[in-house]
C-alpha cells in the first residue's frame, strides 16, 4: 500500500489537498534534486536537536548517497480520480481476501487467542486490520525507508514532520528491532506488516514471540500483537462488536454522524433494526450513524471499536473495509461480500480477480494494457474507453465496473486471440499492440487528462471534514 497509511492522521500531518479542478492530473515528473544540497542538509540534520538521540555512527552508516526524487512527486501527487465508496470496498473486501483471512485465522489461531487474552481485542478485528493494511503480510512496500525519509526531510513540504520520522527510523535500527535491510515501505515511510510509521512503531510495537526484538516485518506474532496493542491504546472496548449494518425507519432524515453516539435504546425507539429486520442487539455501549453513500445506500450503527479502526488511518471508508472484512472472516463465508442494502449505483465495483479478468480480456482483444495486475490504471481505463466506443457503449467512460465486466465477458473476449481491428473507432489509431509496450494510443485530448493511476487510492477524511484521496503505494489494494 502502500501507503501513506497506517497512521493516525498522516494525511492531515502532511497536508494533502484535493485538486479536483486541476487540469494536470497526471503524476508530476520527478523533480531534479541537487545532491550537494541534499548532503549539506544531512550534515545539518546530523547536528540538529531532532537527531540528538541518534548516534553519529548510526546516522553515517545509513546515510543515503543520493536523494530519491520520486517521493517528492508522490508527496505532491493530487489525483483527480475519486474512487466511489462501492469501488473502494469491492476491491478491498473481495472473495480472495476473505478466503485469505479465513486461512490466516486458522493458521494463527493460538497466537490470536493469546493476543485476545492479553489485549482484549477480537481475532477477527486484528485480522481485518492486517488484511487491509498489508494483505496479511504480503504487501509491505519496497521503497528504502532511509532514502525516502531523508529526501522528505530535506526537500519540499513538511520537512519537520519527516525529520522526526527519519530520526525515529534510525532509532529502530539502532535498537536492533529491525534489520536495516528490512527497512522498506511506502514512499511516506509506513513499513512492515502493520504499516506503522516509525513514531507509531516506537510508541506501540510489541515483542510477542519473545525473541527480544519488535520485528513487525518478519514476525507475524509481533505484527498481530502490535496491531491489537494499537487498537487497545486507542480505546478499544473488549467484547463489543464494531457495529452493525442496519435498516433505517421509513421517513428517517438524519445525516451521517458517526461521532454523535447514542444508546441502543435510542436507536431502537427510533425504529432502527438490523439490516435483515431483526431487532437491534444491546451489546454496544453506544453507537453513531454512518451513511457512507448518503441516504440511499447501506446504513451502519458504529461503536467505539469502529473509531479505533478509524484512528488507524483517518478514513471512514477505510475503517468500514476493516469492519466488513472482519465480519466476513468471522462468519467464515466468502460467498457474498456485499452488504444487505445495495449501494446507490446501477454499476457496482469489481473484485481484484474481476479486474484481472478484464485486463486479460482486453489483452486478448489486442489492447496493450501492460501487465495483468488487477490494478485499474491509466492504460486499462483508456483501453476500456476505446472498447466501449467500439461497441457503441455510451457514455464511453472507461469505468471498470460490473457493467463493463459483463459486457466484455459476454463478448467471449477471453478466448479471442485476435485484435478487434474492424471495430476500432478512430481510424487514425491502431490497436495498441503495435505501439510501445505498456502504452495505449491517446485518441483525444481528454485522454491525456486521465490520471497516472497504477497505484490505488484511499479516501481520507481530514479534520476539516473534507474527503481527500491519498495514494496507496505498491498496489496494496
Ligand atoms: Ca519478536
Amino acid at each position: 500500500m502502500k501507503p501513506i497509511h497506517a497512521f493516525t492522521s498522516l494525511a492531515a500531518a502532511i497536508g494533502l489537498t484535493l485538486a479536483a479542478t486541476s487540469a494536470s492530473a497526471a503524476k508530476p515528473a520527478d523533480p531534479i534534486l541537487s545532491n550537494a544540497e541534499f548532503q549539506q542538509c544531512l550534515d545539518g540534520l546530523k547536528n540538529s536537536s531532532q537527531f540528538r538521540s541518534v548516534d553519529g555512527f548510526t546516522f553515517n552508516n545509513y546515510r543515503p548517497t543520493a536523494p530519491d526524487p520520486s517521493v517528492i512527486s508522490s508527496l505532491n501527487y493530487q489525483p483527480e480520480f475519486q474512487k466511489d465508496v462501492w469501488d473502494y470496498l469491492s476491491s478491498l473486501v473481495d472473495k480472495e481476501r476473505v478466503e485469505d483471512g479465513i486461512r490466516a485465522r486458522r493458521q494463527w489461531a493460538d497466537t490470536l487467542r493469546q493476543i485476545e487474552s492479553r489485549y482484549g481485542v477480537k481475532p477477527e478485528h486484528v485480522l481485518g486490520v492486517w488484511g487491509v493494511e498489508s494483505n496479511f503480510g504480503q504487501t509491505l512496500g519496497k521503497k528504502p525507508l532511509f532514502e525516502s525519509l531523508a529526501t522528505l526531510s530535506c526537500f519540499d513540504r513538511r520537512q519537520s514532520y519527516f525529520r522526526g520520522e527519519y530520526a525515529n527510523a534510525l532509532k529502530i535500527v539502532a535498537n536492533g528491532d529491525i534489520a536495516a535491510s528490512d527497512m522498506t515501505g511506502s514512499w511516506a515511510g509506513a513499513f512492515g506488516q502493520t504499516q506503522f510509521m516509525p513514531s507509531t512503531f516506537l510508541e506501540l510495537a510489541v515483542d510477542f514471540d519473545g525473541d527480544g526484538r519488535r520485528d513487525l516485518v518478519n514476525s507475524v506474532p509481533d505484527a498481530l500483537a502490535s496491531t491489537a496493542n494499537f487498537l487497545a491504546k486507542r480505546g478499544y472496548r473488549s467484547g463489543e462488536p464494531w457495529g452493525y449494518e442496519v435498516k433505517k425507519p421509513d421517513g428517517f432524515w438524519g445525516s451521517s454522524n458517526r461521532k454523535d453516539k447514542k444508546s441502543m435504546s435510542y436507536w431502537r425507539d427510533k425504529g432502527f433494526t438490523l439490516a435483515n429486520g431483526s431487532p437491534l442487539p444491546y451489546d454496544l455501549d453506544s453507537a453513531g450513524l454512518l451513511l457512507p453513500a448518503g441516504a440511499d445506500g447501506p446504513a451502519f450503527l458504529v461503536g467505539k471499536n469502529f473509531d479505533t479502526f478509524y484512528s488507524y488511518n483517518a478514513s471512514e471508508n477505510y475503517a468500514l473495509a476493516i469492519a466488513h472484512l472482519s465480519d466476513l472472516i468471522s462468519r467464515q463465508d466468502s460467498s457474498k461480500t456485499d452488504f444487505i442494502t445495495a449501494w446507490p449505483t446501477d454499476d457496482p465495483g469489481i473484485s481484484r480477480q474481476q479486474a484481472k479478468d478484464i485486463q486479460q480480456a482486453l489483452l486478448n482483444n489486442g489492447y496493450d494494457i501492460g501487465a495483468v495486475d488487477g490494478i485499474i490504471g491509466d492504460n486499462t481505463r483508456l483501453a476500456i474507453q476505446q472498447y466501449q466506443s467500439s461497441r457503441g457503449v455510451y457514455p464511453a467512460d472507461g469505468r471498470a465496473g460490473q457493467k463493463f465486466y459483463n459486457l466484455i465477458a459476454a463478448n467471449g473476449s477471453s478466448t479471442s486471440a485476435q485484435p478487434s481491428r474492424t471495430t476500432w473507432q478512430n481510424p487514425s489509431s491502431q490497436p495498441a499492440q503495435t505501439s510501445q509496450p505498456g502504452r495505449v494510443i491517446r485518441s483525444n485530448d481528454s485522454m491525456s487528462q486521465l490520471i497516472e493511476s497504477k497505484q490505488g487510492y484511499r479516501q481520507v477524511q481530514g479534520a476539516d471534514g473534507v474527503i481527500r484521496m491519498v495514494r496507496v503505494d505498491d498496489g496494496a489494494q
